[in-house]
């Protein structure tokens, strides 16, 4: 902390009449959710859930400290689940507002916040019964019955509530300014992360006194092969910046490219089975497209790739509707009626039999597969079926979270337990660089290059403590930008 605590800003910087309380992700990844009041509005940016150990899920039962029915809007700036995870409460927590994301985020959220419920319904049963309620067997004659309670309390949110929510969102296109509060108004930006996500512009005030705050939201990387870069403001009186990779630096010499086609060279020739664990928003539509630029380059040998995963599907359509996330070449193809996503041995999974067929079928061949942490989702029955197999390979990426599956598996687990089952762990991994969508540390001091002049005041939150200190360290030294690290619940006025 004492490196956090030798950047933070003193308050010289001319105010902008606004007051951040971070109710998540201030010093951690996940629970995004900040609140802005002003002298006459107040208004919630980002409502997500916190993801990992069973305490820090815990948390997400706990309301934050918020009086909902006096907020004047919610915003959301995508469709992560710890961006949006809880936007499904807000109905039950009093909120009567409007909830704003982009067009093609609002696309998105209602399978986002549905898959969700139905998560955590059968995370209820497994505690409380130990099994899903759905998968009982019944004796010729005995009437199926009800499934057990999901009671009220136990839930943050189901169905009827999902629907609720999805009434209350007004999709904005990129660019196009909108009033969502007296006296603000709220421009969402390209963030260059995923299908609809976006920076959420703000604007306090009237005529000369009118003041930008500027919320990155999670940022892509400078140079993707899929996505656009990330919009850079000109100028902003206060930023408030994501540090997920604040101390990670890519390793500009990985070839991303090259390591796929040698991998897939090896599955082909020696009838591998690569299992590919990816996020449905993100990876899977990064991966799916090198694939394909592999597929014209004539370097995919017949190998059929599947996407086990209909959120990624999605995901997948939701870029050929919304062409303007797209990096220059394949936003131009799009736009020319080509599919630059699409290649002949690319197959949708879009059920749990064709996903356990897959299990048997698949002998040379690339199983894309959520989740990305392989801590859950079809990844599990996938590797439950062949981690103990030496034709197997599991590809790795990104940021895999401490003591975690896919942690563990990159340092050498020598076996995995799988509903109390114990076995070997025979297959291979692989370390592909350079599909993460999130901005590193080089992309990030480089945004802030791009600013006219220096913003009068940053905020770095949505990142652990080293990390922000890192990034603010740097913003430091190369911009002459002192940063405040926001602390949970202590109200910083800007
Ligand atoms: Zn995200």
């Amino acid at each position: 902390m004492s490196a956090a605590r030798s950047h933070v800003a003193d308050d010289g910087a001319q105010n902008i009449g606004a007051t951040l309380e971070f109710h998540g992700a201030a010093g951690e990844v996940t629970g995004s959710c900040t609140l802005i009041r002003t002298a006459k509005a107040n208004i919630l940016v980002d409502f997500g859930m916190f993801q990992g150990a069973p305490a820090d899920e815990a948390r997400n039962a706990i309301a934050p400290k918020i009086d909902f029915a006096s907020l004047d809007a919610v915003v959301v700036t995508h469709a992560h689940i710890d961006h949006c995870g809880r936007v499904g409460m807000l109905p039950k927590l009093g909120f009567r507002g409007k909830i704003y994301c982009t067009t093609a985020t609002h696309e998105l959220l209602g399978r986002v916040m549905r898959s969700s419920a139905r998560l955590q319904r059968a995370r209820f049963y497994e505690r409380s019964s130990g099994s899903a309620p759905w998968s009982r067997a019944l004796m010729p004659g005995e009437a199926p019955g009800p499934a057990p309670e999901f009671p009220e309390a136990q839930r943050l949110f189901d169905t009827p509530e999902v629907r609720d929510t999805m009434d209350c969102i007004e999709g904005v296109p990129l660019d196009r300014e909108v009033k969502i509060a007296p006296l603000v108004s709220l421009t969402f930006r390209n963030a260059g992360h995923t299908a609809g996500a976006a920076s959420a512009e703000f604007s306090i005030g009237v005529g000369a006194a009118r003041k930008v705050l500027y919320f990155s939201g999670d940022l892509g990387p400078e140079r993707g092969a899929l996505l656009a870069p990330p919009h850079r403001p000109a100028r902003a009186d206060v930023v408030v910046v994501e540090s997920t990779n604040g101390e990670r630096r890519r390793d500009a010499s990985a070839d991303t490219d090259q390591v796929l086609a040698d991998i897939i060279n090896e599955a082909a020739t020696k009838k591998l089975k690569v299992l590919a664990p990816c996020f449905a928003l993100g990876r899977a539509q990064l991966l799916v497209h090198r694939l394909a630029r592999l597929h014209a380059k004539g370097l995919l040998h017949g190998l059929n790739v599947y996407v086990d995963s209909p959120m990624a599907v999605h995901g997948i359509e939701s870029l050929y509707r919304n062409p303007e996330y797209l990096a220059p070449e394949p936003q131009r193809a799009v736009r020319a009626g080509e599919a630059p996503l699409w290649f002949p041995e690319l197959h949708y999974v879009l059920s749990k039999r064709e996903s356990m067929a897959i299990d048997r079928m698949v002998h040379g061949g690339v199983i894309l597969a959520g989740s990305g942490f392989m801590d859950a989702g079809p990844i599990q029955r996938h590797l439950e079926e062949s981690i103990d197999r030496e034709d197997c390979l599991v590809l790795l990426s990104g940021y895999q979270p401490d003591g975690g599956f896919a942690w563990k598996m990159q340092r050498g687990a020598d076996r995995a337990q799988f509903n109390g089952r114990t076995v070997p762990i025979r297959a291979r991994t692989v370390r592909v660089e350079g599909l993460s969508g999130h901005a590193d540390q080089d992309d990030l001091v480089k945004w802030f290059g791009g600013f006219g002049e220096k913003p009068g005041r940053v905020l770095i939150n949505h990142g652990t403590d080293s990390a922000r200190a890192a990034l603010a360290s740097r913003l430091t030294t190369e911009h002459g930008i002192a940063c405040t690290l926001p602390k949970p619940l202590v109200p910083i006025e800007v």
